[in-house]
């Protein structure tokens, strides 16, 4: 039985919902944490529509990127999202700027839809350290162990996970008075063919992956010891730097990026560069506009740039391709789908097909 608890710690562990910018508000937002879940929606927002069309497919969750509650509410009315989720019983997680920044989130979806190469940060705003975590079990146990490095998403080192170190040695231990002892007899020595198995684990993440180990570890008294591992630190980043493969023209640039992410059009301004460097953010970005001028980078993409800001951008020289909002987040939401579907094979995750960007061009 899959419950609400669920989909929210595995949201948790792609992107921490502690990672979240302060003036954000992510996790579950309205619902039931424990709750079954039968169907789930995922869509950039949470409209009036979409909670419609959650209750019409029989979702009783959505996974959204926006939070459908930002601003303190006064009031409730009828016709108020967060009170038709109560009255309808579905539940509503939102994973916002911690999606943003997470290796699995949006800005990574969005380099990755436009075929961007050797990713770099370009606004560190949150460092994760990270623990080795050396667990000890009896060879035969091994493989379960490993698998469960694989399955819950730790012992990752850059494109690669499941990694582990293992060495093999002798165990010994004396049962005493009051034990039960899954090898071995009370009051005598036991040797026990042993694996000791190290892998890298998110500083976040330890406390749930060695309550899983011992769970399914075989013995009474698993030993499971943790360090902090200095030499390795995640920067997660607002925005990102990549390559494209081949250099080409602005103009076909931003032809690349509206086909990429298949959005109604873009806005751009030109430079005299071919492009190859490019920073990108989705969503807002604007704002960064002093981080991509520094970043000595051919173009910018981004969701929403004001005026003032495409003139900076202007004046050293960087093409600015703005592609909307929308086409810049919703990016991020099949991938998602994906990964939930494969982690929760008995659950249907379906993307909203109500939503779409609103935003029109008139050209020509
Ligand atoms: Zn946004």
């Amino acid at each position: 039985m899959t419950t609400v608890k669920d989909i929210y710690e595995f949201i948790d562990n792609i992107a921490p919902f502690k990672t979240a910018m302060d003036f954000d508000n992510v996790g579950l937002l309205v619902g039931d944490i424990n709750q079954k879940i039968n169907k789930v929606l995922l869509a950039l927002d949470i409209t009036n529509k979409v909670v419609e069309e959650a209750t019409e497919i029989g979702a009783n969750l959505i996974i959204s990127h926006h939070p459908v509650i930002f601003n303190s509410l006064k009031k409730l009315d009828a016709n108020d999202v967060p009170y038709m989720l109560a009255k309808y019983n579905i539940n509503a997680i939102c994973a916002h700027t911690n999606l943003d920044i997470s290796k699995f989130g949006v800005n990574n979806s969005l380099a990755e839809a436009l075929g961007l190469e050797s990713l770099q940060p370009l606004n560190i705003c949150y460092s994760e350290n990270y623990n080795k975590v050396v667990v000890f079990c009896p060879k035969d146990s091994s493989n379960v162990i490993r698998k469960v490095i694989e399955t819950e998403n730790v012992g990752i080192i850059g494109n690669y996970k499941g990694c582990s170190f293992s060495t093999t040695g002798e165990g010994r231990f004396v049962p005493m008075e009051g034990s039960n002892p899954f090898i071995g007899d009370k009051g005598r020595c036991e040797t026990v063919l042993e694996e000791k198995i190290e892998f890298l684990c998110k500083k976040g993440q330890t406390r749930r992956i060695v309550e899983i180990i011992k769970n399914i570890h075989p013995y009474e008294e698993p030993v499971v010891d943790i360090f902090e591992d200095k030499a390795v630190r995640e920067d997660l980043s607002l925005g990102l730097i990549g390559f494209l493969k081949d250099k080409m023209s602005v103009e076909n640039f931003a032809h690349h990026v509206r086909k990429c992410l298949k959005c109604n059009g873009v806005r751009y301004i030109s430079s005299s560069k071919m492009i190859r460097k490019v920073a990108l953010c989705s969503g807002s970005g604007g704002n960064l506009i002093y981080d991509v001028i520094r970043s000595d980078v051919d173009a910018y993409l981004t969701g929403e740039i004001k005026y003032h800001e495409l003139l900076e951008a202007n004046k050293h020289d960087i093409t600015v391709v703005d592609a909307g909002h929308f086409a810049t987040e919703d990016v991020v939401i099949n991938p998602l789908l994906n990964m939930l579907s494969n982690k929760y094979r008995d659950i249907k995750f379906l993307k909203s097909s109500v939503l779409k960007d609103i935003i029109n061009y008139a050209v020509n």
